[in-house]
């Protein structure tokens, strides 16, 4: 089964090298999806879960949100397109998300990049 949460954060950035708008400093409300797939847990505090939302909100919290909110995402990523910031997301994750299976990162209402723990088979 497949679990999600989402987060939101506000952030700046600067891409340099597109031809467009987005070549001048402007910001995005971002919204990201975390979806974790596992069985169902039979014993301990997160039984008849696949994970406790609370664990999924403390870790992405703490390596993501706290890192990333209100501040210039080129000071903490290269080139910080959609798809370059999702991947750093999913860096800062996988190693303490055990089942993390998908990240879905929206830069606007219409537009967001999306990784899945297949996409590294
Ligand atoms: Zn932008």
């Amino acid at each position: 089964m497949q679990i999600r949460k989402h987060f939101r954060f506000e952030a700046a950035h600067v891409l340099a090298h597109h031809a467009g708008k987005c070549a001048r400093m402007h910001g995005h409300s971002y919204r990201l999806e975390v979806a974790v797939s596992g069985t169902l847990q039979t014993d301990g505090p997160a039984t008849g879960m696949v994970m406790d939302f609370d664990t999924i909100k403390e870790l992405v919290k703490t390596r993501v949100i706290d890192v990333l909110d209100h501040t210039t995402l080129n000071d903490t990523i290269e080139n910080p397109t959609c798809e370059r910031i999702v991947l750093w997301i999913w860096e800062h994750l996988a190693a303490g998300l055990s089942g993390l299976d998908e990240l879905v990162l929206w830069e606007t209402a219409n537009s967001c990049a999306i990784l899945r723990a297949s996409d590294f088979r």
